[in-house]
């Protein structure tokens, strides 16, 4: 399952950024996960808490913010955000469109045991 790996990179990414935090237990992280991005959320809830059993992200809650997918219009300028990805302006019919939003797939914060809070800009 693709999100085994997209979990375990997740995973290593926060146990690098926890790592400054000594080894206090890693309690939510908050995600931000396109449309596009492939990933199915409840999958990746999954494979999270698999890969977490005995590590500093044990029991941690995932909170996934789906990114819905976003087009930009050459044409006309307008942004949009359309439900799938067909890429043609909603306003225009144009379809020199260019993708702005769906493929996210970032660490926007996390929760560390004593109330810490770390966050992470975009990568
Ligand atoms: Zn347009």
């Amino acid at each position: 399952m693709h999100e085994f790996s997209v979990a375990e990179s997740l995973l290593a990414i926060i146990e690098q950024e926890a790592a400054s935090y000594g080894t206090t237990p890693v309690v939510a992280v908050k995600l931000r996960i396109g449309k596009l991005s492939g990933i199915v959320p409840d999958a990746l809830r999954f494979a999270f808490s698999v890969l977490s059993e005995g590590r500093r992200t044990d029991g941690a809650t995932l909170l996934i913010e789906e990114v819905p997918i976003q087009i930009s219009c050459r044409a006309c300028g307008r942004v949009s955000t359309v439900a799938d990805p067909f890429l043609l302006c909603p306003h225009c019919r144009g379809s020199e469109v260019e993708l702005t939003g769906g493929r996210e797939l970032e660490i926007t914060e996390m929760e560390i045991a004593d109330g810490n809070q770390s966050c992470q800009e975009h990568p």
